[in-house]
């Protein structure tokens, strides 16, 4: 039992400490979960042993006590925190309980959990008087100067009303990005996110400093309990608006717990939509009269439950950085990380991109880390936490060789990717293999990063033409193969030549072409013969084809490695030409026309349609890139300009005979 009451007590300094950084210093040095899992801990130690609970506990009380740079302010009624539901379950539990207790029939109100600091303010005779933290929920510290700075806040209400609200402070999420960046810019410390830079503005000895931070508010409740001029928690929000107050639109009243559970739902999916951070939906019993009977602990109201979503930040630690050698040869730096959950999922490993980053995050090697994912985002080291480094902790350096061939790496000047330009390395040539047989490419089961490597470091495997020439005996040969597997995979590889042109384009790995670029690509070109034969500025044509991606087919076509590729693939049997192909021959390639005036044979638009649909490159004015001008009735200014270049100028007719003369039909 001493152990206990030893371990409770650790748990219950610990408590302390970081309710000290977090509510007085707003400095945190652990993430929300970490705390609430502390506390929770804590809690089910006394949910056990209830005889070891003490009234100092950080169970039984809010917050922390006002800090001495303010004078206090007894709150008249106490501002409490909320219990939590984490799970549906802990929510169905809390409406359940509700609802055996309450006298009458219950409505609920669903408002979001905004993500801020909680005030209390005072008006007399409609003028504000006072504001003040929750504190430790019975005293609070008096920062009326403080909240007079916030725009949002009117100082006199519409009606003469001597009433105490409560709301909370926040900082929208683009003006804490801003704030935290010229704080960056001047060398100071940045804030842990939004709300620790609502609650560290708010508390300034300064109320100059306060007046310049973009601080705004919500009022979401009356003091007092219920009035003449309203009941229920949804009329006290409309009642605070009539006062000139601000409030949050976003709330519902629900009569079914359904509705409670859709209200979530929706919010859920759709909080990053919102300007300002929510944490998770506060739902409240609605009838006044009701939550005055439901009454509460000496933390929380029985009345209500915020319904916490999954963090979107936590923090974990890098336990190791590796390098990963892409199929372009970019080394990317990948943190090995504890395993932690964030945002619903468990994670262990997020890219680090690339060198100048982890200095510019000052990321180290055995670092505490604030980790974010947002909804589907793919997750992000956003800081480090130096505060907690114990001095074991080493900096990163990006290897001078290539961690899979051995050759020395380049990173050019301006560029922020290191790179090996060995083209024989293996890890980029596995890469390679992987992307063509992968998913969106060739779709070939059985083409993983584990066995693609086997056929590579068994000679088996050189370029993917490669793959359509194995056997049987030689699948046999390597590890995890059996004749069932082997015949699988041949089955698999066998299958992919089926896989349209667009695919293949795609599986090449040409930069910059991804998958949506290779489907424009192939239905333009129709064949891959066409589009080997295309130069940039035929490739230009292409509806999202600029300049880079032009320049880099081009390039690529034009390395006679790639075109012995694409000739063995074609002898595999892959699928070469498909999709619609405009027409069989690109007659008019590479040439480049004007037209102006009227034309009688087709409308300018017809012309220009042709024209491109025969592979020819039509602009709207003339430059001395221009092949023709093809002048109808009443060409001016591009005539003149045409003759003063001596640019060949076509008549209608002579436009015709050009036409017809190229085997370009007119029908
Ligand atoms: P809470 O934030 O979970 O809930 C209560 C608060 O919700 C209220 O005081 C109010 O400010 C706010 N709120 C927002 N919208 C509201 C609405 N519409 N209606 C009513 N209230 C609304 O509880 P808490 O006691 O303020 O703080 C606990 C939180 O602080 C936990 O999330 C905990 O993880 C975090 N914390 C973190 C550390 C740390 O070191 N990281 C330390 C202490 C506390």
């Amino acid at each position: 039992m001493e152990k206990l009451r030893q371990t409770m007590e650790r748990l219950r300094s610990e408590l302390r400490y970081h309710n000290y950084r977090y509510y007085v210093l707003d400095q945190p040095s652990i993430s929300d979960q970490e705390y609430d899992q502390l506390l929770h801990k804590l809690i089910e130690l006394e949910t056990k042993y209830p005889e070891l609970i003490t009234a100092d506990s950080p169970s039984q009380r809010v917050g922390h006590e006002p800090s001495a740079g303010f004078s206090t302010v007894t709150h008249a009624e106490p501002l409490l925190s909320l219990s939590n539901a984490f799970t549906r379950e802990d929510l169905l539990a809390f409406l359940a309980r509700v609802k055996r207790q309450s006298p009458l029939p219950v409505s609920y109100v669903c408002e979001l959990k905004i993500d801020g600091l909680a005030v209390s303010l005072d008006f007399e005779d409609g003028v504000f008087v006072r504001g003040a933290t929750r504190g430790d929920g019975e005293e609070g510290e008096d920062i009326t100067a403080n909240i007079r700075t916030i725009r949002s806040l009117p100082l006199r209400l519409n009606k003469k009303a001597s009433i105490n609200v409560r709301g909370e402070v926040y900082i929208d999420q683009e003006d804490f990005k801003n704030l935290n960046q010229k704080r960056a810019e001047k060398g100071e410390s940045l804030f842990a996110n939004a709300r620790n830079a609502a609650a560290g503005s708010l508390r300034q000895l300064d109320p100059k400093i306060t007046a310049t931070r973009p601080l705004q508010i919500f009022i979401y409740a009356i003091g007092g309990g219920a009035s003449g001029e309203y009941a229920t928690q949804g009329d006290a929000l409309e009642y605070i608006q009539e006062l000139g107050l601000r409030t949050n639109s976003h709330y519902q009243v629900c009569r079914q717990e359904e509705e409670v559970l859709e209200f979530i739902e929706k919010w859920e999916e759709k909080r990053s939509e919102l300007p300002y951070e929510i944490d998770g939906v506060v739902v409240k019993v609605n009838e006044l009269g009701t939550q005055l009977a439901l009454g509460a602990t000496s933390r929380s109201p029985r009345w209500a439950i915020a319904y916490k979503f999954p963090a979107e930040q936590v923090v974990t630690k890098v336990l190791s950085i590796e390098i990963q050698v892409g199929r372009t040869g970019a080394l990317t730096p990948l943190a090995v990380l504890e395993p932690v959950f964030v945002a619903g999922s468990k994670v262990s490993r997020a890219t680090l991109h690339n060198e100048d980053i982890i200095k510019e995050r000052d990321i180290r090697l055995g670092d505490y880390v604030v980790l974010q994912k947002a909804g589907d985002v793919i997750p992000e080291i956003v800081r480090s936490l130096p505060e907690r480094r114990d001095g074991s902790e080493t900096p990163f350096q990006m290897p001078s060789s290539c961690p899979s061939c051995g050759s020395k790496v380049v990173r050019l000047q301006g560029e922020a990717v290191t790179r090996c330009v060995n083209g024989q390395c293996p890890a980029q040539l596995v890469e390679r293999l992987v992307h063509f047989a992968s998913k969106g490419a060739l779709d070939i089961e059985g083409l993983g990063p584990a066995n693609v490597a086997q056929l590579v470091a068994a000679e088996l495997v050189q370029n993917p033409a490669d793959f359509y020439s194995l056997e049987k005996k030689d699948l046999l040969g390597l590890d995890r193969f059996g004749t069932r597997s082997a015949e699988n995979l041949l089955g698999a590889i066998s299958r992919s030549k089926e896989q349209p042109l667009s695919r293949v384009i795609f599986a090449l790995g040409i930069r910059f072409v991804g998958a949506e670029v290779a489907r424009e690509i192939a239905k333009y070109a129709g064949s891959m013969d066409n589009l080997i034969k295309m130069s940039a500025a035929e490739l230009l044509e292409i509806p999202s084809v600029g300049e880079k991606i032009a320049r880099s087919v081009s390039d690529y076509f034009q390395d006679p490695e790639n075109r012995k590729l694409i000739k063995a693939l074609k002898r595999a049997g892959l699928e070469m030409s498909g999709g619609p192909s405009p027409h069989p021959a690109r007659i008019l390639a590479g040439l480049t026309f004007v037209i102006t005036g009227r034309l009688s044979r087709f409308t300018r638009e017809e012309a220009q349609e042709l024209l491109r649909a025969w592979g020819a490159n039509v602009t709207a004015n003339v430059s001395r890139r221009t092949g023709y001008l093809v002048a109808g009735e009443g060409g001016g200014s591009k005539l003149d300009r045409a003759l003063e270049l001596g640019i060949p100028v076509l008549s209608e007719d002579e436009f015709q005979e050009f036409l017809q003369e190229r085997g370009v039909k007119l029908d």
